[in-house]
């Protein structure tokens, strides 16, 4: 793991084990014993499993492609989390996925644990068929471990439905007449998916940052100036002005995460600028989402990089550096591509005053701490990003009742879902002046290390 999340986890269970209301049964020589052990459980993962699939490739080539399914923890349940498809995929990053997956459905309630999976391979670099015996392998070599109440995978960077109805149906070969539904999340609605998960994260992602500035702050606005806090000092800057917006990441869930956002019209915020692996278009009068939205469909899910393009896509934006996304004089930054984002080489130029992480880890530790302590508000991914976890959830669930919510249902359950987490942890950060982060770490450690005890795993 690395050490930002072993370092954040281990400052939680600090705070927790300084507070005396929290697990009071456990005293002296005992409270420290039980301590220790959670530092130990929590900061390791349970199975690091790994194997290098043999493929052999539609052109005749045989190559081997190494391939991880990490199970961090399942004391709340059986290991849940999704399966990535990058070249830049290794075992450290894996196991921290797995871990924040651990602690996202701690924070949200959700009764799964936590896992992770990675295949090192440019998808872009595979046709369709090759993809197709690649998802297949990866099943066949992990299929002793996975199940409906083992370790459900779902989709990541680099995947999506068609790869997790291929998982399922090999699931379903390798496992004749065991219950298959549940093996897999995020699959296509026609093969047994949810309505609603494919645009989950994305939709979670923006109701977070609304909720934040425009339903808590606004409604808490004379609790809120009695504070002394410089979160609270921010978000009471921001809350009656329009804002302009940049999101870095146009996939599944940056341009949802847009597209949420230009539909919420009524708020005059703008979306000045969106990026995704090769460009930033930039509009200070606000960019066309939907018809970007519309050209990404028809370019491979890639945004316009020409004047041409541009012009064919009907919209009109300065073309940047893919990076320049980041350090844009903008209110609000989304961060949807992948972690690492913001650093100790770019900490310096961010401009925004909130971040909300759609990504999993793209601020690093001492960026985080950097910003934070300059009162930049930033949304954590345990926080933010946990709408896909919490339809897979719902997408298990009507699996097994082989009964299937409309789409309106699913959004009002995500919803009232994450209100409730935001409705915990809010008031706490504006309260008490220290990061979002650590306090949303604190809750799931919370939840964790009770249950640990509850189960007598502590000893
Ligand atoms: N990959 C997503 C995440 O990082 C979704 C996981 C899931 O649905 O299990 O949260």
């Amino acid at each position: 793991m690395t050490n930002s999340t072993v370092d954040i986890v281990n400052d939680s269970l600090n705070a927790l084990m300084d507070d005396k209301e929290f697990l009071p049964e456990l005293k002296g020589e005992t409270r420290e014993r039980a301590f220790s052990s959670l530092v130990s459980i929590l900061s390791t993962p349970n199975h690091v499993n790994k194997s290098f699939l043999r493929v052999v490739l539609e052109n005749g080539k045989v190559i081997r492609v190494p391939s991880f399914r990490v199970q961090h923890n399942n004391v709340l349940g059986p290991y849940k989390g999704g399966i990535r498809f990058h070249e830049s995929v290794n075992e450290d990053e894996v196991v921290n996925l797995a871990a924040l997956m651990t602690l996202k459905n701690a924070l949200h309630e959700v009764p799964f644990g936590g896992g992770k999976g990675g295949v090192v391979i440019n998808p872009r670099e595979f046709s369709e068929k090759d993809l197709y015996v690649i998802c297949k392998k990866y099943v066949q070599y992990f299929s002793d471990i996975l199940g409906p109440d083992k370790d459900i995978p779902a989709p990541d960077v680099g995947t999506g439905a068609r790869e997790m109805d291929w998982m399922m149906g090999e699931y379903k070969t390798i496992r004749p007449g065991e219950t298959y539904r549940g093996s897999f999340t995020g699959k296509s609605v026609e093969n047994g998916g949810s309505l609603g998960r494919r645009e989950a994260t994305g939709k979670g992602v923006y109701y977070t940052f609304r909720y934040l500035l425009y339903d808590f702050v606004k409604k808490q606005e004379q609790w809120l100036s009695e504070r002394d806090n410089i979160f609270a000092k921010t978000a009471l800057s921001l809350k009656d002005k329009s804002l302009t917006l940049a999101i870095q990441g146009f996939g599944n869930v940056g341009s949802v995460a847009a597209l949420a956002a230009y539909q919420c019209n009524h708020l005059n915020n703008k979306i000045v600028a969106v990026s995704d692996r090769n460009v930033t278009l930039y509009n200070s009068d606000g960019l066309d989402i939907p018809n970007l939205i519309k050209f990404t469909k028809g370019n491979r899910g890639d945004l316009p990089i020409t004047d041409e393009q541009l012009e064919e896509a009907e919209v009109k934006a300065i073309i940047k550096d893919r990076n320049d996304v980041l350090t844009l004089d903008v209110g609000v930054l989304f961060l949807a591509a992948l972690e690492n984002q913001i650093n100790s080489n770019n900490m310096e130029d961010v401009k925004a005053q909130i971040i909300v992480e759609g990504a999993n880890a793209p601020v690093t530790n001492d960026a985080d701490e950097y910003l934070s302590d300059k009162g930049i508000i930033i949304v954590p991914d345990i926080l933010a990003n946990a709408g896909g976890v919490i339809v897979s959830y719902f997408e298990w669930l009507q699996g097994k009742e082989t009964q299937f919510y409309s789409e309106e249902v699913i959004f009002e359950k995500l919803y009232n879902k994450m209100k409730k987490t935001f409705d915990t942890v809010y008031p706490q950060f504006f309260g008490d002046p220290f990061p979002l982060r650590e306090n949303c770490y604190i809750h799931a450690v919370m939840k964790l290390s009770t249950i640990l005890y509850r189960q007598g795993k502590l000893y």
